[in-house]
C-alpha cells in the first residue's frame, strides 16, 4: 500500500505554501520516491536535504518507529550531568512542517527488492525508486557469556537510546564511595569509538564530584588499544588518579562469564564479586531492516561504494551511518550526517538532475573527560582505492593547555547544536 493522502499532506503543507506545485503533484507518481528508513543523522539528514535542495522535485518518505529522536551524541555528558535529559532528545515535525517530507511512524519490517517497496509493520508497503537506510546498529547479545537480552535492565549497555541512557545515569547515582564499576568495552567496529572512555571519564567525573573518590572503575577491553588512548590515559591520571584502570586482553584474558543476579564478572585471571553496577557494552552488527535486505552479512555490517554509499549489492539501495563499512571513517553522527550530504547529492544528480560533485567527507569525535576539558580527533576522508580513505587527520595531544581543553569543549558544545540543526531543523 501507498503513503496514505494524510501521511502526505501532513508533511506537505508548508512546502505547498511555499511553492508552486499542485496537489495531485505532490501526491502523485510524476515526482521520484525516496524512501528513508531511519531518522537519525543519516536518515534525517539525507531526508532533509533530498527535500529542501530538489524544492518538491522528489517526494521523500521517513520511516521511523519513535516519535522522538534521543541523541546517543552527548548522551555521556547527560551521565556526567552537564546536561538534561530534555536537551538531548528531538522531534521531528519541522522536517514535515518545512519541508515536506512524510514522516511515517512504523517500523519498516522488510525490504521487498524484487517490487522495490518497503513493508512496514503494519502490512502497508512503501513503493521507492531509491531507498535509504539508517537504522543503525542492532547488540549482539550472545557476545558476553551470561549475558543477554534479559539481562540489559541489570547489566544496562547504554549504547541504544532511551530507557537504558537512563538506565546508566541511574546505576551510576546508586554506587557506594567505595564501590567497583565494571564496564565491558565492545570488540570493533562499534558505535563512536572514544565512547566508552568518555563514559569511564564521567562516570569518574560524577563519582568525584558527589564524595564517592573511593570507588573504582575498571575497563574490560577486549581490544589491544583503543581511540585517543594516548591522551585519555594520561588525563584520567592527572583528573581522577586511580579511579580508573585499563585492563587489555592480554591482561585479564578474556571475559569468562558474567552473572547478571550476583553483579558477578569473571575474566581469565580475576573474579569481579558485588560489584555495584556493571555496564556491558557488547559487539554490534548493523540494523536487522540491512541485513535482513541480504546487504550485510548476518552479523556484520553493508559494504557501500565509497564514492556514493550506495550499497555493492543493490544500487537503488543507499546505506548511511553506523550500518555501513565506511573505510576509515569511524561511526559517529559526524560521519552519518556526512555521508548522507553525499549520498542526497549523488540521489538528487540521478533523480532530478541536479549537478554532482566527488564525494568528499569530514568527521570529528570529541570526548569530554572533565569539566571544561575535552579532547578530539578527526580527518577528511575521500574515496580511494574502492573504500573511503582518510587524507588528513589530527587528534589532541596529551599535555595541552587548559585553554586548548576549554576551547575544545566549546566546538564540542556548539558542534551539538549544529549539527541537530542541520537533522532536525
Ligand atoms: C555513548 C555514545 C556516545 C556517542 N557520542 C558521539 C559523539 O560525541 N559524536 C558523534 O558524532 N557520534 C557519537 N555517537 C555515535 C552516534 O550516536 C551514532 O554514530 C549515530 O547515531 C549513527 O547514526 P545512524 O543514523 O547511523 O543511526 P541511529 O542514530 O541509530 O538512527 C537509526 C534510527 O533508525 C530507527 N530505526 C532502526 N530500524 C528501523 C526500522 N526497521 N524501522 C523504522 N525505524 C528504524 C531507529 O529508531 C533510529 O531512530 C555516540 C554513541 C554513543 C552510544
Amino acid at each position: 500500500m501507498k503513503p496514505t493522502r494524510r501521511d502526505l499532506v501532513a508533511g506537505s503543507g508548508a512546502l505547498l505554501a511555499a511553492s508552486t506545485l499542485s496537489v495531485p503533484a505532490l501526491l502523485g507518481q510524476s515526482r521520484p520516491r525516496v524512501v528513508v528508513v531511519g531518522g537519525g543523522p543519516g536518515g534525517a539528514t539525507a531526508a532533509k536535504y533530498l527535500a529542501r535542495d530538489s524544492q518538491g522535485g522528489i517526494s521523500v518518505t521517513l520511516v521511523e518507529e519513535n516519535e522522538t529522536y534521543q541523541t546517543c551524541f552527548h548522551s555521556n555528558l547527560y551521565i556526567g550531568g552537564f546536561k538534561r535529559y530534555d536537551e538531548i532528545v528531538h522531534r521531528y515535525d519541522t522536517l514535515a512542517s518545512t519541508y515536506g517530507i512524510a514522516i511515517v511512524r512504523s517500523r519498516a519490517t522488510q525490504v521487498d527488492r524484487d517490487k522495490s517497496e518497503v513493508v512496514l509493520s503494519d502490512g502497508r508497503r512503501l513503493p521507492y525508486d531509491r531507498l535509504v537506510l539508517s537504522p543503525g546498529i542492532d547488540l549482539n547479545y550472545d557476545s558476553v557469556p551470561g549475558w543477554s537480552q534479559a539481562a540489559e535492565e541489570m547489566m544496562p549497555h547504554g549504547w541504544k537510546p532511551g530507557r537504558q541512557t537512563q538506565l546508566i545515569r541511574e546505576k551510576l547515582d546508586a554506587v557506594p564511595d567505595g564501590g567497583t564499576i565494571v564496564m565491558i568495552a565492545p570488540p570493533n567496529p562499534y558505535r563512536c569509538p572514544p565512547g566508552p572512555y568518555e563514559r569511564a571519564s564521567m562516570f569518574a567525573h560524577v563519582l568525584k564530584e558527589t564524595g564517592r573518590a573511593k570507588a573504582r572503575i575498571i575497563i574490560l577491553d577486549p581490544k589491544e588499544s583503543f581511540s585517543k588512548q594516548g591522551v585519555f590515559m594520561p588525563d584520567w591520571e592527572r583528573r581522577y588518579g586511580a579511579m580508573i584502570e585499563w585492563l587489555g586482553p592480554k591482561v585479564h584474558d578474556g571475559i569468562t562469564s558474567v552473572d547478571p543476579k550476583t553483579g558477578t564478572v569473571v575474566t581469565g585471571f580475576e573474579t569481579y564479586a558485588n560489584c555495584a553496577f556493571v555496564n556491558v557494552i557488547p559487539a554490534q552488527m548493523a540494523g536487522a531492516i540491512a541485513r535482513d535486505a541480504g546487504l550485510a552479512p548476518a552479523d556484520g555490517y553493508c559494504t557501500i561504494d565509497p564514492a556514493t554509499m550506495k550499497s555493492v549489492v543493490d544500487p537503488t539501495i543507499v546505506v548511511l551511518g553506523d550500518a555501513c563499512q565506511a573505510g576509515d571513517m569511524p561511526k559517529s553522527a559526524f560521519s552519518a550526517n556526512s555521508q548522507a550530504k553525499v549520498a542526497a547529492m549523488i540521489l538528487r544528480g540521478e533523480l532530478v538532475g541536479a549537478p554532482t560533485f566527488p564525494a568528499r567527507y569530514i568527521n570529528t569525535c570529541w570526548s569530554m573527560v572533565d569539566t571544561d576539558d575535552a579532547i578530539k580527533v578527526g580527518g577528511r576522508y575521500e574515496p580511494r582505492d574502492g573504500r573511503i580513505a582518510a587524507v588528513e587527520t589530527f587528534i589532541s595531544q596529551p599535555g595541552e593547555s587548559a585553554e586548548i581543553r576549554r576551547q575544545t569543549q566549546a566546538e564540542n558544545l556548539a558542534w551539538y547544536d549544529a549539527i541537530c540543526a542541520d537533522m532536525f531543523t
